[in-house]
């Protein structure tokens, strides 16, 4: 299949019947494409938590079904009703709902509107941009709000919860070469190695960040990247420095957050929030082009493999698992 439009193009596609939800490999004409201005020949998507969720047939990812998942693409524009690309345009697709409300990167044609793509920077790839994909452009996003509320490298300790995953290796990756002493936190200390090749300066277990006994613990943290949620996030806000900042990205280890109102009154601790999806366009781009910029690439490809769109389904089991180490790049072409 070469995904020609005569013959029609590949799709993962989620479909629900009164057997359940399931992954389907299916063949598409392109009148099966969502109503957009902007057709898109998909290179690669990548695969993120949030697509394990959507392909396990896990409530809450998808809004309607069938939909094709993958929350990210990038690819060369075909056509563009809007005139804002021109065809063969290398342009990337992060978030505004698409693998979600509607159909995503795990096909090898995408219909999305044009103000949702972001131009690939100058001087990188389209397999980079995916190695990047929605969980770089998060960590991306975290840093860029730990600098706007004033951490700084000289400032002391960050650290990075879920370190070996997508969202915390490329956020060690990005703190280190800005120049941040990082502490990465990890439930497999068999990935130290790992983590101190992408710039860790400290690797800790899981089980020995500070317990959140009290509601202010001593004060260790400059500032904090989060993927991980509950209890962990909890006991990272008690133990941020006065003044310092966290930025809560996910929730791979649970959605609550028994914490209480001290860090912020006692210390000025800032909870900043980080939605990759709604992301307004100026940030996007500038994360784009400091991602381009500041992430080393040779460092990016150590942490990325590629697998073909037909792996996904085996794929997601082990992102949810927390089996998948770094970033997964998805092949459609
Ligand atoms: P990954 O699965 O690649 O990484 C998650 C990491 O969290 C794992 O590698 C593991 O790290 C750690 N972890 C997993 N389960 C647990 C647990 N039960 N307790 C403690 N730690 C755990 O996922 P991503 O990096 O793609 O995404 C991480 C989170 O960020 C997800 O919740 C995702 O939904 C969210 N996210 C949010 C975005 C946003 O816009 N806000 C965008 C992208 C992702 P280790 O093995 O090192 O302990």
């Amino acid at each position: 299949m070469t995904g020609n439009a005569d013959e029609g193009f590949r799709a993962l596609r989620m479909v629900k019947d009164d057997g359940g939800i399931r992954a389907e490999f299916q063949t598409l004409p392109l009148s099966a494409l969502p109503d957009a201005d902007t057709l898109v020949q998909v290179q690669y998507s990548s695969l993120n938590y949030k697509d394990g969720l959507a392909v396990s047939g896990k409530p809450g990812v998808l809004r309607g079904y069938p939909m094709t998942p993958g929350i990210d693409l990038v690819g060369r524009v075909m056509s563009c009703e809007s005139g804002q690309w021109q065809p063969g345009d290398a342009v990337i697709l992060t978030g505004w709902g698409i693998g979600e409300r509607t159909d995503g990167g795990y096909a090898q044609r995408a219909r999305v509107r044009s103000e949702w793509l972001v131009p690939l920077p100058a001087g990188t790839t389209p397999q980079w941009a995916m190695s990047v994909g929605t969980a770089g452009f998060t960590a991306m996003l975290a840093v860029m709000a730990l600098e706007d509320h004033g951490v700084t490298p000289d400032g002391g300790e960050v650290l990075v919860t879920g370190a070996v995953g997508g969202v915390g290796s490329t956020a060690v990756a990005l703190l280190a070469a800005a120049g941040f002493t990082v502490t990465a936190s990890t439930g497999r200390p068999a990935e130290a190695d790992y983590l101190r090749s992408l710039g860790a300066a400290q690797i800790i277990g899981r089980e020995d960040l500070p317990a959140l006994k009290r509601p202010l613990e001593k004060e260790r943290w400059a500032g904090v990247i989060d993927s991980v949620g509950g209890a962990t996030l909890a006991g990272a806000l008690a133990s941020t420095r006065t003044h310092g900042a966290v930025a809560a990205c996910g929730l791979a280890g649970g959605s609550d957050l028994p914490t209480s109102v001290f860090p912020f009154i006692l210390r000025s601790v800032t909870l900043a929030g980080i939605d990759s999806v709604t992301c307004p366009m100026p940030r996007r781009r500038a994360a784009w082009e400091r991602l381009a910029r500041d992430l080393p690439a040779a460092r990016l490809e150590e942490v990325t493999q590629i697998h073909p769109l037909t792996e996904v389904p085996a794929l997601a089991q082990q992102i949810l698992a927390g089996q998948v180490r770094g970033r997964v790049v998805i092949e459609l072409e």
